[in-house]
């Protein structure tokens, strides 16, 4: 078995064991293979192994990537996206996990209007206040929100989280309980979201008990990136 299969049957694993200790269905959490700096060849390993879905952190990589290996499987965009590559992030990606301004979903809305196409997307919430992560702190998650529901050819899924690193991964915890109950207070104004993207390989279990249902694992399936 090629070390890629045995990760992914491994990260598969555990993520059925996070789910049953929680009570939850492992079927409701969705793997994305994130797959920035990974050759194209490793790439397919992992489609052989089962993977399904992709993330991908850059646009112009991913183009290169999905003309090689096709659209059998789906691609996730989970990057910064900037205004101007708005135009390829629609016609490249199933979902986009990172909306983090009305700026931004206003430009993907009308790229997506020209497309004939009503893109999948996710508000990344930045939960720690760091400066140098990107995504709308809580409130404005919430503006943003608001707005996405007006534009029709956008579909809001969910909300999505990066939490500083941390060595120990139930330091993580506080961060995804964060975000699972921003969910929950939207729902009590009327915005109900399916999606919780939150959880990478260092701490993606804990991210599973706290109601994650994209779990977005790079390193634990790839190997280090090079
Ligand atoms: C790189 C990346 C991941 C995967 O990180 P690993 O630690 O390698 O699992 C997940 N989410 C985002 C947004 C990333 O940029």
């Amino acid at each position: 078995m090629s070390s890629i299969k045995e990760n992914y049957v491994k990260v598969i694993e555990r993520v059925e064991k996070a789910a049953k200790r929680s009570g939850r269905d492992p079927k409701e959490i969705k793997l994305v293979a994130v797959s920035k700096t990974v050759e194209p060849a490793r790439i397919k390993e992992a489609i052989e192994a089962g993977v399904s879905i992709l993330g991908e952190n850059y646009v112009q990589e991913a183009q290169r990537k999905i003309e090689e290996i096709g659209r059998s499987v789906s691609w996730h965009f989970i990057g910064h996206l900037q205004s101007n590559k708005a135009k390829y992030a629609v016609r490249l990606f199933d979902m986009i996990h990172s909306l983090d301004s009305i700026a931004l979903a206003e430009e993907l809305n009308r790229r997506a209007e020209r497309e004939g196409k009503v893109m999948e997307v996710m508000i990344e919430v930045n939960l720690s206040g760091e400066a140098s992560k990107f995504g709308a702190e809580g409130e404005k998650a919430l503006d943003i929100a608001r707005r996405v529901l007006d534009l029709k050819n956008l579909s809001l899924v969910g909300l999505m989280t990066m939490p500083p690193y941390f060595d120990s991964p139930e330091m993580s915890r506080p961060y995804f309980i964060q975000l699972r109950e921003l969910k929950e207070r939207m729902a009590a104004q009327g915005i109900s979201l399916r999606e919780l993207s939150m959880g990478m390989s260092n701490d993606f279990e804990i991210a599973i008990e706290e109601g994650a249902t994209y779990v977005r694992v790079g390193t634990a399936i790839f190997g280090p990136r090079r």
